[in-house]
């Protein structure tokens, strides 16, 4: 250690700037903030290279004079707040004057600003922090910000930047929670000249399709619930949506985007079992409290906050979600006191997940027949499959072309369909080999929506994996030429197209394993002969069959319970006919 030394201006403002501006996506965030601070009604954010190239801005908001566009990227120079009291009462999402001053330490920016007041516009350009130039410039009323070359001078920041799509990924993010969370601004994104979002001004589910599209929107509930210290409103997922992770949830205090853990808690609390461990709801959640009780002043990125009766408030949460999913009726009324009944044990007999409704149309007998068939041939053409002993079963029939009730030996037996034909398929395609591939004769052609055909290009190598083979083809359209065996003779084109969105929607890929795991749940999941479908008695006992050959036919590959078993001895105790 030597002697201590103060450091200079230019490396106290890098170091600071490294709080704020982590990413390319943290510069989007910033500026996008100060548009909406600027009461714009229009946002419009153009990158190049994933933001690694540039990022433009541009805002129909209140533009600066020239006086302050000359002050504007000095550190803690703020129009938001006069003094530290104001902290209490801030409305708008900056207050600290540090991002301007942040990123222009690490890049070279271009500010180009008019006010509705004055003729002309100003245009400053600032370089590592210093200002190279001030001008007057013909402009239109609003701002627009160029940062070129971030990190230019923190090339260990430079070096740590992640791929392309992974930045990118973020940046759409980012733009989708706010966008989200500020729905009555219009907002556009696009990246090397190509629109990836756009979400006009609308009402909050208008924007949810926009962001997240029509399927996603369709299966949302909407959340509303005041108390006197709390408004909560925006959209939950119903149970039978859920995701991978925890990208789809977005949170927002007075419309400040945030994490919160305790809000995520008191969300997933809401739904107590209907969501199983390892799955996530969507969520767009708005709390409105009064400014006094948050302190917005605990984090460089603003991100975080600290909430006077956080208590109080996540109870609340909990609350508006459970009002939202009772009013739909998801909830069965009857409730089979499960543990004691279950012949079997089921690792996640806890989390009985209700799949809410069956699908709208009746799956056609030839469907149905064809599904079944395809599990049997792969059945056959694999070995070493583990068999457990099959019980001697007779089917008595099915309710609501969901269930399958059966008698066993010592009692009766109810099996979900479609979960233990999940299940088998899930097996299968676990167990098969990876380049088990038929080629099509006709190639599916699939089109994305942007968020996917970003993803798609990561995700390609690991479908390949699995026997898929693609090609990009055209600008927005992927060719599909080869799928994996175990899909069989291929009838319905749109399988693979809800397969590989399936994989898409739970966003990125973190590790290896989770992806095996995404495509063997998704095939099965679209393989499996659906809840609706009639089945015969024949196709019923086939089922069962194949299903005790699986080494776990006892839960789906979600964890629900594909079978629940109820023996003499639970009957007779049922009917109090035990002495
Ligand atoms: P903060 O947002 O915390 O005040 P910033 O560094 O982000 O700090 O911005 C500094 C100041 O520059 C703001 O307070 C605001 O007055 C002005 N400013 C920045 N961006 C814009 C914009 N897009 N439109 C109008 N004024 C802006
Ligand atoms: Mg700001």
């Amino acid at each position: 250690m030597g002697k201590i030394l103060v450091l200079d201006e230019a490396s106290i403002n890098k170091i600071a700037a490294g709080e704020v501006i982590e990413r390319p996506a943290s510069v989007v965030k910033e500026l996008v903030e100060n548009s909406i601070d600027a009461g714009a009604d229009t946002i419009r954010i153009e990158i190049t290279k994933s933001g690694k190239g540039s990022i433009r801005i541009t805002d129909n908001g209140c533009g600066m004079s020239k006086d302050d566009a000359a002050l504007s990227y000095i550190k803690h120079a703020t129009s938001k707040i006069r003094k530290i009291e104001d902290i209490e009462n801030v409305r708008t999402m900056g207050f600290r004057g540090e991002a301007l001053s942040s990123i222009s330490a690490i890049a070279n920016v271009e500010i180009i600003t008019k006010t509705k007041d004055e003729l002309s516009g100003t245009k400053v350009i600032i370089q590592g922090g210093k200002l190279v130039s001030i001008a007057e410039i013909g402009a239109s009323d609003g701002t627009t910000i160029v940062v070129n070359d971030l990190f230019y001078n923190t090339p260990v920041r430079k070096k740590y930047l992640k791929s392309d799509t992974v930045e990118l990924t973020h940046i759409i993010d980012i733009v989708s929670r706010i966008a989200l969370g500020h729905n009555h601004i219009s907002f556009s994104l696009f990246n090397n000249g190509k629109e990836l979002l756009r979400s006009p001004a609308a009402e909050l589910h208008d924007t949810i399709i926009h962001i997240y599209g029509r399927e996603i929107a369709k299966a949302m509930l909407q959340v509303d619930l005041e108390s006197a210290i709390v408004r909560i409103t925006g959209f939950i997922s119903r149970p039978s949506l859920m995701r991978a992770s925890l990208d789809f949830q977005s949170f927002y205090i007075n419309d400040r985007n945030i994490n919160s853990r305790a809000i995520g808690f008191a969300l997933r609390d809401g739904y107590g079992t209907l969501v199983p461990r390892g799955r996530f709801p969507i969520a767009v959640l708005k709390i409105y409290v009064d400014p006094h009780e948050v302190d917005v002043n605990v984090h460089p990125t603003k991100n975080q906050v600290r909430l006077g009766h956080e208590r109080e408030i996540s109870d609340m949460v909990t609350q508006a979600v459970k009002n939202a999913l009772m009013h739909k009726d998801l909830i069965p009324d009857i409730k089979i006191p499960m543990q004691q009944s279950l012949l079997y044990e089921t690792p996640a007999a806890g989390s009985f997940h209700v799949k809410e409704t069956v699908t709208d149309f009746r799956p056609s007998a030839k469907d149905t027949e064809r599904r079944l068939r395809r599990s049997e041939r792969a059945g056959m053409e694999m070995e070493n499959i583990q068999t457990i002993e099959m019980p001697d079963v007779k089917v008595l029939g099915q309710v609501d072309s969901i269930y399958i009730i059966a008698q066993t030996k010592n009692g009766l037996m109810i099996i979900d369909q479609h979960a233990a034909h999940e299940r088998i398929f899930f097996e299968l395609v676990r167990e098969s080999k990876r380049d088990d591939s038929q080629e099509l004769i006709v190639p599916i052609n699939i089109e994305l929506d942007p968020r996917e055909k970003i993803l798609m290009k990561d995700t390609i190598p690991y479908l390949e994996e699995f026997g898929f083979r693609i090609s990009e083809f055209g600008p927005d359209s992927f060719a599909v030429t080869a799928v994996p065996i175990v899909l069989g003779r291929l009838e319905d084109p749109r399988m693979v197209h809800d397969i590989i969105s399936d994989i898409l929607s739970e966003g990125k890929i973190k590790e290896e394993t989770g992806i095996f795991e995404r495509v063997t749940k998704s095939i099965a999941c679209r393989s499996a002969i659906k809840a609706g479908a009639d089945c015969s008695s024949s196709q019923m006992e086939n089922l069962i069959k194949q299903l005790f050959m699986t080494r776990n036919p006892y839960t789906c590959p979600h964890g629900r319970p594909t079978m629940v078993s109820f023996n003499r001895q639970e009957l007779d105790k049922l009917f109090r006919r035990t002495p």
